[in-house]
């Protein structure tokens, strides 16, 4: 890729970056795929696209990465597109209900609660036919539990797996393919350099607003043999559209003044010409 400080898109990210009108590129995880928003508003990348930009600019030294997240996919066919499916341990059925379990100690018969409340609100074991007494005595309690209706096992805890929205795969968790998320920072290393390369048009910039225009920088615009030019600044009024490209004056970076006379001629040609 040819250098970044010539990017039309790295150009307009770091301009965002440098001055902190962004301090981090954060990814959003789709159910498909993962992009980063502030790319969508700048460039026409898509996610991979954005994706490989943002590492070749971390590789260049522009930006710094950092974990955000984990994604998992199918093994298959790589989907991040899963639903989770809690099965029973034993049979690896989904027909199970969950309750509120009772342990007869006398005769160890387990099931839940309602099998064992009478009428009068005693509790009367249903195998052995016994009147329970006190918890932690005779029976217990040892809380939410699920029972399986095909096989009768009981359980606290399901046996999890995933299921692939796409290509029905199911497999558990451990056998995902992992991939890291990452956002990215502003590598400070490279402030003076990026600056240097950027701020040149920062004076222009608040002219142009202080005299009620909207301003982009960076912009890439299509010219009329089709081939695409950059344009360090392109400003918008209800009436006007400036393209602008800002004149390095050797050491010296452009004054307000400067700007703004230049402002005025550009508006008198344009009025005299129209
Ligand atoms: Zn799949
Ligand atoms: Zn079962
Ligand atoms: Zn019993």
């Amino acid at each position: 890729m040819k250098d970044f400080l010539q990017n039309s898109v790295a150009l307009r990210l770091l301009y965002k970056m440098v001055n902190g009108q962004i301090s981090e590129v954060l990814p959003v995880i789709g159910l498909e795929d993962i992009y980063y928003p502030i790319l969508k508003q700048i460039s026409e990348f898509n996610g991979e696209e954005g994706k490989s930009f943002l590492e070749k600019l971390n590789l260049e030294g522009y930006l710094t990465k950092h974990v955000y997240d984990k994604v998992y996919r199918c093994p298959k066919c790589r989907s991040m597109n899963l639903r989770p499916q809690l099965l029973c341990p034993k049979c690896k059925s989904v027909d199970y209900v969950q309750g509120n379990l009772i342990v007869h100690y006398v005769c160890g018969y387990i099931d839940f609660e309602e099998r064992f409340v009478k009428p009068d609100l005693t509790l009367q074991c249903p195998k052995c036919g016994k009147t329970l007494k006190q918890i932690g005595i005779d029976y217990s309690n040892p809380g939410y539990a699920f029972k399986c209706l095909d096989c009768g096992e009981f359980f606290h805890f399901p046996f999890e797996r995933w299921v692939c929205r796409v290509c029905n795969n199911a497999f558990q968790l451990s056998e995902a393919v992992v991939e890291d998320v990452y956002s990215y920072r502003f590598n400070e290393e490279n402030r003076d350099k990026v600056k240097k390369a950027i701020f040149y048009v920062e004076p222009v910039i608040k002219a142009l607003k202080e005299i009620g225009f909207s301003v982009e920088c960076f912009c890439e615009l299509k010219g009329k043999s089709g081939s695409v030019h950059m344009v360090d600044i392109l400003a918008k009024n209800h009436s006007k559209e400036l393209v602008i490209d800002v004149e390095e004056k050797g050491e010296h970076s452009v004054t307000v003044e400067d700007t703004l006379k230049f402002m005025a001629k550009f508006l008198d040609i344009k009025t005299k010409g129209s």
